[in-house]
């Protein structure tokens, strides 16, 4: 009854019908309410073009450009720096098969596991491990994959550290460029034809990027081939490459000195500091806490930067796409004061492929089976969607007129309360040493 009631709209109206089948997409019913595959239907029917992809739902992917056989797609940046599709009416072919390929606009749909394996765990060796984000597992599976002679894919800083992309490794230098969080969007572009191209040749390829990205990278290849694997993480959301810049250039033009290097979440005062590293050319250095970097508070405390889609992500559910959902464990229970402070990773193990890829590491990991719900009590957003700040237009606006933290200085703002438990927080840990959580 269903199909015929979005039937009869799609005759009525084409596009109303594309914008119900993408919200019923969108909102993860199709699958469960529809028996027939509406995306026969809008393939039959449907008018919608990339670019009528809402601002609110592209993730930028880009998986449109890659798969596009007349490079009619290109990647502008809006006023806030994210990139959106803009179709060159001149090389379109009108074949639709970048709509074909969307994984916003089709459901993307594995077969992996309701009730996943969960693990608290960290890499034994110690150097590796502060280095690491978290525990320092995604190096370990990386350099297990390249040992066994495959590729890795992730995300690279640029050479000036003012933004990052997508770039296939082979060599141990290779991980070390690609290993640790960079807390804003990475560029894809073709990314997702170098994967093809390594598959295609036989070579094994280890992708590991945001939900969102995986979801692309399926929806590039339009299933998972055997000798791709998958990892992503718990993502809370993914930031604007043109604030990240705005900001390294600030530091710069502070320090009077080009960046060398750049480190998300320093361990130096602490997993949880969440500090940030930025060593400069003249031998001067940046290192701030979450509560005095403002990148980190606009962050993590603001959601001032972060994209507009991310607020109503589709990832955030089980099943996972990936093999392997990697995170922070945060506020684990019975670690150590030491293991705490040095980096404990969460693990979800989402398929048979993700076991296999655990077992070939675990004579190189401290590995402790835990519960689903223990995760969610310190990690809300595996689940939950983390809603943008009210200020966040202004923080943009203001970007275009001032230094980066003046303008999270502007925006950000606190209730009383928050203010209060930020403080206490401080408090606490200034004065208390915990043996056991
Ligand atoms: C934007 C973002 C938001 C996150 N939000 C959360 C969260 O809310 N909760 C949580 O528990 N964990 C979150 N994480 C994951 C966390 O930061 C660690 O990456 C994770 O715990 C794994 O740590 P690790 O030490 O094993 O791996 P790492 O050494 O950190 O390596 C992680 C892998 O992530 C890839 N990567 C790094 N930056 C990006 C990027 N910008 N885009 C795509 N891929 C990237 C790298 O290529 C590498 O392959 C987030 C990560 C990012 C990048
Ligand atoms: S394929 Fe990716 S970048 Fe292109 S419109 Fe869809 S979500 Fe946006
Ligand atoms: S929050 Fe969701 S949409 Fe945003 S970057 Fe992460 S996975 Fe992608």
């Amino acid at each position: 009854m269903y199909d015929s009631i979005i039937y009869l709209f799609g005759f009525c109206s084409v596009l109303t019908a594309s914008k119900i089948r993408r919200k019923i997409v969108t909102k993860g019913w199709e699958s469960k309410v529809f028996k027939i595959p509406i995306n026969a239907f809008v393939e039959r029917w449907s008018i919608i073009m990339i670019d009528d992809v809402k601002q609110t739902e592209c993730t930028g992917c880009k998986v449109c450009a890659d798969i596009c056989p007349k490079e009619a797609i290109v990647f502008g940046e809006n006023k806030e720096g994210f990139w959106y599709p803009q179709i060159d009416e001149s090389r379109c072919i009108k074949c639709n098969i970048c709509v074909k390929h969307c994984p916003v606009i089709n459901n993307v749909i594995v077969d992996n596991n309701l009730n996943p394996d969960v693990y608290a765990g960290w890499t034994l060796n110690n150097h590796i491990r502060y280095e690491s984000t978290s525990g320092g597992v995604y190096y370990e599976l990386a350099k297990k994959f390249l040992e066994d002679n495959g590729y890795i894919a992730g995300c690279a800083f640029s050479d000036d550290y003012k933004s990052a992309k997508h770039v296939i490794g082979k060599t141990t230098e290779d991980l070390n460029v690609i290993m640790g969080s960079k807390y804003f969007q990475s560029d894809t572009n073709g990314i997702y034809i170098k994967l093809k191209a390594l598959i295609d040749s036989g070579e094994k390829v280890l992708f590991c990027g945001t939900p969102c990205q995986v979801a692309a990278v399926i929806s590039f290849f339009q299933g998972i081939p055997d000798d791709l694997f998958l990892l992503d993480f718990i993502c809370k959301g993914i930031n604007s490459p043109l604030a990240y810049k705005a900001y390294m250039h600030e530091l710069e033009e502070k320090y009077r000195s080009k960046i060398l290097k750049v480190r998300m979440k320093n361990k130096k005062y602490g997993w949880e500091s969440l500090a940030t590293h930025v060593i400069f050319s003249n031998g001067k250095e940046y290192l701030k806490d979450r509560y005095n970097d403002w990148w980190i508070l606009g962050y993590t405390c603001g959601n001032l930067f972060m994209r507009e889609n991310c607020q109503r992500c589709q990832h955030k559910k089980i099943p996972r796409l990936s093999d392997i959902t990697i995170g922070d464990f945060w506020g684990i229970n019975g670690c150590s004061q030491k293991d705490y402070e040095e980096g404990i990773s969460v693990i979800f193990i989402n398929s048979k492929k993700g076991k296999k890829l655990l077992e070939n590491v675990q004579d190189r990991m401290h590995l402790e089976s835990r519960k689903f719900e223990d995760v969610l009590k310190g990690n809300p957003y595996f689940m939950e969607q983390a809603p943008a700040h009210k200020n966040r237009e202004l923080f943009f606006t203001s970007l275009k007129e001032m230094p980066f933290s003046k303008a999270v200085r502007l925006s950000y703002t606190e209730s009383t309360v928050q203010k209060c438990k930020r403080w206490i927080k401080i408090f606490l840990k200034r004065i208390c040493k915990r043996k056991k959580w």
